[in-house]
C-alpha cells in the first residue's frame, strides 16, 4: 500500500494520476494498471483500470469464481 502523502520519487502528480474507471481509485504506479484503448470517429479514447479486475468489470466479463 502506497502512503499517497509519501515521497514516491518519479514525476508522478495525484492531480495528473488517472483513475480506475470502474473504482475511482487514483492509479499510482500500480503494478497491475491496465489500459484500454480503441478509435471512436478518429479519436483515440482510452480508460484506465486499476486492475484486471476492474476493467473486466466494465467490460461486462466477469472472472469465474
Ligand atoms: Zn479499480
Amino acid at each position: 500500500m502506497i502512503d499517497p502523502t509519501s515521497d514516491i520519487g518519479e514525476d508522478v502528480d495525484e492531480s495528473t494520476a488517472p483513475t480506475c474507471h470502474t473504482c475511482g481509485k487514483k492509479i499510482m504506479q500500480e503494478p497491475d494498471h491496465r489500459v484500454v484503448s480503441w478509435v471512436k470517429d478518429g479519436d483515440i479514447s482510452h480508460l484506465h483500470f486499476c486492475d484486471d479486475e476492474c476493467r473486466e468489470a466494465w467490460s461486462g466479463r466477469r472472472p469465474t469464481p
